[in-house]
């Protein structure tokens, strides 16, 4: 591990201000880390993609490259019915706040809210939503107290959700709930997804609103959900508001940051977001079991790298990733670059080393695959995006509070976070070291 030399002293890891961390740049950042230690234990059932344990193997990384010595450590406390509706339908919550695999429902209301086939109901489905959303909620209130710089909720951004329905392994949506909370305290927010679907479920949440913009850069055609079309832009007050950047297969490292760099360069110089929402969703990297992009850790992270170098607060969460030992390698590797560290290439012993054979290495080669977005078709959507976003207003300001923002949240928000029992820290020490079997290894 090499530490940049001028890192002081890391305190006992309580107090979060007082974190050092300070990058090759020179340039210190205060990272919140939010983890629950049961996260890995959900199941979505035998040969389904998604694996919550993937959280628990980038944990397991994180500690081991002693990565949780430069952040806050926090668990998050379960997002409550009442927040999850802040945003989904009650009818919604309700029924996931009750379904169980043991728990009779008829086919109509599992057709009516997307769930059984690739939204299976599993065993505590609605406190894995709980622990999910909880911790997006949570790294928005960090970063509206101004406590920390950056926010990270691996077990995040579950960005398919829709207000009445479960989609694409996802069922709530902690982005659009963390997002709502940052907008108490943003004028506007700026969401980035590099997962290779499209964020659908966030595009859609705020459409028709200027105080979010969305950008999401996916594979198009062909492909799940089906949405992001590069002409859909927004609509009403929220027209050039959303940006979507439709690939194709192989998308390669210099592809992307080509594209990635000087869009979102743009982005920030004409909407400047007082926050940035950024999900990570891993399935764009190579060798994805369901992607089809041939990303490096270093391509992936750089999309982190450049959007941490604006000092906007940053939330990071996670999303997609199905080859899970590549998942805990990006997220590790991005955790790393949060904090300013650059992680040493050779994977520290950890609880699932064998995960990682037969190189154990941290980085990944890309795949041998053809690129099929050729530099015509990339320069052609550079330039339509580059158009799009010259037609949005210029950092548009909004019908909001100018008083300090305690004093204009909701009476019943205020309430609920003072009977909020107070955060547990989670330093780490007792994270489950069960290795699982799994079929993906
Ligand atoms: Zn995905």
């Amino acid at each position: 591990m090499a530490v940049d030399s001028s890192v002081p002293a890391v305190s006992d890891g309580k107090d979060g201000a007082s974190l050092p961390s300070i990058g090759p740049d020179g340039t210190k950042r205060r990272v919140t880390y939010f983890y629950e230690p049961t996260i890995g234990d959900y199941y979505y059932g035998q040969g389904h993609p998604m694996k919550p344990h993937r959280i628990r193997m980038a944990h397991n990384l994180i500690v081991h490259y002693s990565l949780h010595h430069l952040m806050e450590i926090c668990r998050p406390f379960p997002a409550a019915a009442s927040d999850i509706q802040k945003f989904h339908a009650d009818d919604y919550v309700n029924f996931l706040s009750s379904v169980s695999p043991s728990f009779h429902t008829t086919q109509s209301e599992l057709k009516r809210f997307n769930v059984g086939e690739d939204c299976p109901v599993f065993d505590g489905i609605f406190d894995f939503c709980q622990a999910s959303a909880g911790g997006s909620i949570g790294a928005a209130v960090k970063l509206n107290m101004g406590a920390s710089d950056i926010a990270i909720n691996w077990a995040g951004g579950l960005h398919h959700a829709k207000k009445c329905e479960a989609s694409g392994f996802c069922y709530v949506n902690d982005i659009v709930l963390g997002i709502l909370e940052l907008l108490k305290v943003h004028k506007r927010v700026l969401y980035v997804d590099i997962d290779v679907h499209h964020g659908d479920g966030v595009e859609e949440a705020f459409y028709i609103t200027d105080r979010v913009m969305t950008v999401s850069f996916h594979k198009y055609g062909d492909f799940f959900p089906g949405t992001g079309h590069i002409r859909d832009t927004g609509f009403g007050p929220g027209k050039y508001y959303a940006l979507n950047v439709p690939l194709n297969d192989g998308m390669d490292d210099s592809s992307f940051r080509d594209l990635f760099r000087p869009t979102l360069q743009k982005v920030m110089e004409v909407y400047q977001p007082d926050a940035v929402v950024l999900q990570c969703g891993a399935d764009s990297l190579a060798g994805d079991r369901l992607g089809c992009f041939n990303l490096s850790l270093k391509g992936h992270a750089d999309c982190l790298r450049f959007l941490r170098s604006f000092n906007v607060p940053l939330m990071v969460l996670g999303g997609g990733g199905y080859t899970i030992r590549n998942v805990a390698r990006c997220w590790c590797y991005e955790t790393a670059v949060a904090v300013g560290m650059e992680p040493d290439n050779k994977l520290p012993y950890n609880d699932y080393y064998e995960y990682f054979g037969p190189d154990y290495n941290l980085h990944i080669n890309p795949e041998p695959m053809e690129n099929l977005n050729p530099p015509e078709d990339l320069e052609k959507i550079r330039s339509i995006l580059l158009e799009h976003i010259s037609k949005l207003q210029h950092a548009p300001s909004v019908q909001f509070q100018t008083a300090p923002p305690n004093t204009e949240l909701p009476e019943e928000e205020e309430e609920d976070m003072d009977v909020r029992p107070k955060r547990q820290l989670w330093h780490g020490a007792n994270y489950d070291s069960e290795p699982e079997n799994d079929e993906n290894h």
